[in-house]
């Protein structure tokens, strides 16, 4: 495995891999390993010749008030990790590298950013945009792969490459849950103790709702309501949003048909959780 830390060498070294036929998988993530992110890489390795994985913190991609500072890193793990779960190179670079000047063009993103983590993070989906438009032409993946608990990024991403026709197939992956039901995340070492203790209320409330579903209940309404409850009466956090839409549109419904995604997000003191579930309901 090889560390690279420079666009150019990352770009030369991917051109020698694809002139002598070989498929290249990508995973772009912000570091802090953990299984989610390895299932990503194992299923890159089980799909493409070459892996690479990405590690950066894309400050473009961070609000004034969010938590770029504190965002957990440990580079030393990660490699560990990377190399034990078969990755070819890390690509690694400094923000520098990325952004050594104000960027003259960004990407723009108009569709699905109203609702869900777009509303609550105005300007987050442009940078993922942008810097993944960087990351895709230094990479030149056939193939990327993204977890489903970024739900509305994926629907981003897709949108991204059919419009800019990138030659790229986005591969959507599970989400991957603590033996709790907590969905895991870099950011989950930051709740504090009594936090973590009730952050399995987030995945047990979707649950619910999916239970409340499956028993006919159409009224989105009705399920956000019972979500809300749950989460207020069993964790200190402050909700910032439970949201129901037809996926991966993220279109309003007054009716639970087709196939949905219910999302929400609370915020704990220094981090903000979100989880989802997408149903397919006949
Ligand atoms: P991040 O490092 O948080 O930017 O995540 C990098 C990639 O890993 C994104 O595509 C995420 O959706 C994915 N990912 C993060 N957590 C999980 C998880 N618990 N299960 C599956 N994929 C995940």
């Amino acid at each position: 495995m090889k560390v690279i830390t420079t666009i150019d060498e990352m770009q030369e070294t991917i051109l020698k891999d694809k002139k002598i036929g070989k498929s290249v998988g990508f995973v772009p993530t912000m570091g802090f390993l953990h299984e989610g992110h390895l299932s990503l890489i194992k299923k890159a390795r089980g799909e493409t010749d070459i892996v690479v994985l990405s590690i950066f913190v894309n400050p473009l991609q961070f609000g004034p008030n969010e938590d770029l500072s504190s965002y957990p890193r440990d580079f030393e793990r990660d490699h560990k990790l990377a190399e034990n779960n078969g990755v070819d190179y890390i690509f690694y670079p400094s923000v520098e590298e990325i952004y050594p000047e104000p960027l003259t063009v960004t990407v723009k993103v108009n569709a699905r950013t109203d609702v869900l983590c777009g509303r609550s993070r105005p300007g987050h989906f442009d940078g993922v945009a942008t810097v993944l438009t960087k990351l895709f032409n230094i990479v030149q993946p056939t193939k990327a792969f993204f977890g489903m608990k970024d739900a509305q990024q994926i629907a981003i991403v897709e949108g991204l490459v059919n419009d800019f026709h990138i030659p790229i197939e986005i591969i959507p992956i599970e989400i991957v849950r603590e033996s709790d039901g907590l969905a895991k995340s870099s950011r989950n070492v930051n709740l504090l103790t009594i936090e973590r203790d009730q952050a399995p209320v987030l995945f047990e409330s979707l649950q619910g709702a999916k239970a409340l579903i499956e028993n006919g209940e159409k009224n989105p309404n009705i399920v956000i309501s019972y979500i809300r409850e749950m989460i207020l009466d069993k964790t200190n956090g402050n909700i910032d949003y439970i949201e129901i839409y037809s996926y991966p549109k993220l279109l309003e419904l007054t009716q639970l048909e087709g196939k949905i995604i219910i999302a929400l997000a609370v915020k704990f003191s220094k981090v903000r959780l979100i989880d989802n579930l997408v149903l397919n309901i006949q």
